[in-house]
């Protein structure tokens, strides 16, 4: 794994902090007109033609959000850019700016933080992105970074949590549970890794569900494609913890109940096959996993036509009155209560 990878070992110490700070961010170039003055001066300026601006932050420490065994840097580093746009398109917004801050420790050579610039500047590219500042430190032990992400709304396009009502429809994106089932198959290999490290696992039919842990994507496409077929969610929230606790969030905020039924929600044939290998159930996997950073938003019935047969978007269910409380609607038509954990506690399952 990556810690074989025994490439230049440049110490950051003969660079010192402002040589460092220079050489990682040389390749950003400025890509909005929003982006007035970026790195190099005490603060970055902006100015926004729109009236609404959001404004939100992820901070990831080592062997806390993520295990440098198995993560590489330069997906570590996408990945960081991209949970936190996740949460800009979740308000229906268009991402346009980044800060990144970071802390290391000396373990880690010039080498290694390139590895995790060119992840961030891979996503700002796709994303198109401006990183117009961060912070630099040093850390004692592991590896800390933590993401600002700036964007822009007109006020009537805003969408908020709190706005679902009775009888709107439920929709997720994409297919959702890959990401936490990815992880399951990386701890393993971790595992067998420590008895043989020689061992060289062939991962190709997990490819999908690694892929998501390690490499997931926001949907600015789906923020796009609402767009242009003129749908305005009622409300809207990033799954990063797990269908069950974002369709909470969603109700409790929005003052509604919701009926899921579990026989819609979209799930890849990788998820479905990995969870049948590790004994696990794949409902629960989906209602409780995280990390997929799929939307998961309400519309009005009127737009359901524009929506139908989308392959992006799913209907999952309805929204009621509170006093339904939450359910999810089993195959064998049971109605289940959603809980924040899930109606299995998985963490005891796996
Ligand atoms: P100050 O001492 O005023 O905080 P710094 O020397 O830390 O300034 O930063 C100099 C410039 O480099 C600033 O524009 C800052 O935003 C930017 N910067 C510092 N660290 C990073 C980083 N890790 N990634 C991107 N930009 C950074
Ligand atoms: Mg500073």
């Amino acid at each position: 794994m990556i810690e074989d990878k025994n490439q230049q070992r440049t110490s950051l110490e003969n660079l010192g902090e402002f040589g460092l700070i220079e050489h990682l961010t040389k390749n950003f170039d400025i890509k909005h007109k929003s982006t007035i003055k970026s790195i190099g001066d005490d603060a970055a300026v902006l100015e926004f033609k729109t009236n609404q601006i959001v404004v939100t932050t992820d901070l990831l420490i080592e062997n806390v959000h993520f295990d440098l065994s198995y993560v590489p840097l330069k997906h570590l580093g996408y990945k960081a850019v991209v949970v936190n746009l996740s949460d800009v398109y979740a308000m229906n917004a268009n991402a346009t700016q980044i800060t990144v801050s970071i802390a290391v420790s000396n373990r880690f050579p010039l080498e290694a933080l390139e590895d995790l610039y060119a992840g961030i500047e891979a996503a700002a590219k796709i994303y198109n992105i401006d990183v117009i500042g961060g912070d630099t430190t040093s850390s004692t032990t592991g590896l800390i970074i933590s993401v600002t992400a700036i964007g822009a709304v007109d006020e009537k396009n805003v969408v908020l949590r709190s706005g679902a009502k009775a009888n709107d429809l439920v929709v997720v994106t994409g297919d959702i549970g890959a990401s936490y089932m990815g992880l399951q198959v990386l701890e393993r290999e971790k595992e067998v890794f420590k008895v043989n490290p020689q061992n060289q696992p062939d991962l190709s039919m997990y490819s999908y569900i690694i892929e998501r842990q390690l490499k997931p994507e926001a949907r600015k496409d789906v923020i796009e494609l609402l767009k242009s077929l003129d749908v305005k969610p009622t409300s809207m929230i990033d799954i990063s913890d797990g269908l069950s606790s974002e369709i909470i969030h969603l109700c409790k905020n929005s003052d509604v109940g919701v009926e899921l039924y579990e026989n819609k929600i979209p799930l890849d044939p990788q998820v479905i096959s990995t969870c049948e290998e590790f004994n696990i159930d794949s409902t629960t996997i989906a209602l409780n996993g995280g990390e997929d950073y799929e939307l998961l938003m309400t519309i009005s019935q009127e737009d359901f036509p524009k929506i139908k047969g989308n392959p992006n978007l799913t209907v999952i269910g309805y929204i009621t009155e509170k006093s339904r409380g939450m359910h999810l609607i089993t195959r064998g038509e049971q109605a289940i209560p959603i809980i924040a954990k899930g109606w299995n506690a998985m963490k005891n399952e796996v």
